[in-house]
């Protein structure tokens, strides 16, 4: 059997973001409007630096003005919703994100549903999260969004596939399966208590894997020609002691049996990012009433 075809995330990303940056531009000489992101970091996890750091880098190069904010480990509850308030009613700031995981003080729901919703271009607050279930009008959470994206390009049609969602969580997990049911595939979501879970995933025609375990999906799981979408972002150490990235899925025993999968790195991380990206694009032209471009 032929090895799986490469989803290329990265090439996918780089082309959402060149569409983003020629809209920021034209959204600038049609209305004299640059969209602004301000990316808050709570302490110094180095992952989380990373993440920001990328964010910040991208958003320059598309053209939009950044306004992140880095801020001390131990700041209270209290002073980060006053910052959120204050980033809330800049008018230049067009996207709040609130860098996750936060100290074990500060509670992530309450920040988040204290963001100005249509500020919020993670797509976290309840108010997006139910646009997500209505269908229409919210910002969509970009980790997902990038998911569909990905399937979108892979497989010519979604309708009546059989798609398994590895994870619950209500960043990825959840709002991931509600995309898959609107795009008309049939959805089975599971989690720590999942019994059977190969059979399970050895039923899907696609299958995303968002469960933070390294390599656990092996490849007697995986129906042959299925589509894969690797979410997961694991560091693990090598047999000589270096750091490495790998997903959920174990990529080498995959890649004989499916049909396409998504590396990691360079599969759904930049669509995440590039997602964003289009998320404060989309929140820039409707906090000002103008029109939302195609992309
Ligand atoms: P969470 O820890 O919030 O959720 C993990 C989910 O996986 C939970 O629903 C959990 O079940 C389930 N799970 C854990 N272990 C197992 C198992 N052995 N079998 C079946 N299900 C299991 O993680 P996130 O959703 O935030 O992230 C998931 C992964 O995706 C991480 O590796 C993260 O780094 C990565 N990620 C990558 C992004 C990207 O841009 N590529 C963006 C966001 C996340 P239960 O609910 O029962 O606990």
């Amino acid at each position: 059997m032929s090895k799986a075809r490469l989803i290329d995330g990265k090439k996918l990303a780089a082309k959402l973001r060149k569409t983003v940056g020629t809209q920021t531009l034209t959204l600038k000489k049609a209305y004299g409007l640059v969209p602004g992101l301000a990316a808050v970091l709570v302490g110094e996890d180095p992952a989380s630096q990373i993440y920001i750091r990328n964010k910040e880098t991208h958003a320059r190069e598309v053209g939009m003005n950044n306004f992140s904010r880095r801020l001390a480990k131990n700041i209270s509850e209290a002073k980060l919703l006053k910052i959120v308030s204050e980033l809330n009613a800049d008018p230049v700031i067009n996207g709040i994100l609130v860098q996750q995981p936060l100290s074990k003080k500060i509670d992530a729901f309450t920040v988040i549903e204290k963001m100005d919703p249509a500020k919020d271009v993670d797509g976290f607050h309840s108010f997006n999260l139910s646009a997500l279930f209505r269908g229409s009008g919210g910002l969509v959470p970009c980790t997902p969004k990038g998911c569909m994206m990905l399937l979108e390009t892979t497989i010519s049609d979604l309708n009546g596939a059989n798609a398994v969602v590895l994870g619950r969580s209500n960043i990825v997990g959840k709002p991931l399966a509600q995309l898959l049911l609107a795009a008309n595939t049939t959805v089975t979501i599971t989690h720590s208590h999942t019994c059977n879970l190969p059979e399970i995933c050895r039923n899907a025609d696609i299958l995303i894997a968002a469960i933070g375990q390294p390599k656990l999906i092996k490849g007697h799981w995986i129906k042959p020609g299925a589509v894969v979408l690797d979410v997961g972002i694991n560091r693990i150490k090598t047999k000589d002691g270096e750091q490495t990235l790998v997903g959920d899925v174990d990529f080498d025993e995959v890649v004989e049996i499916a049909g396409a999968i998504t590396p990691v790195p360079g599969g759904v991380g930049p669509m995440t990012i590039a997602c964003l990206l289009e998320n404060t694009l989309i929140a820039c032209c409707r906090q000002n009433g103008v029109p939302v471009p195609e992309i």
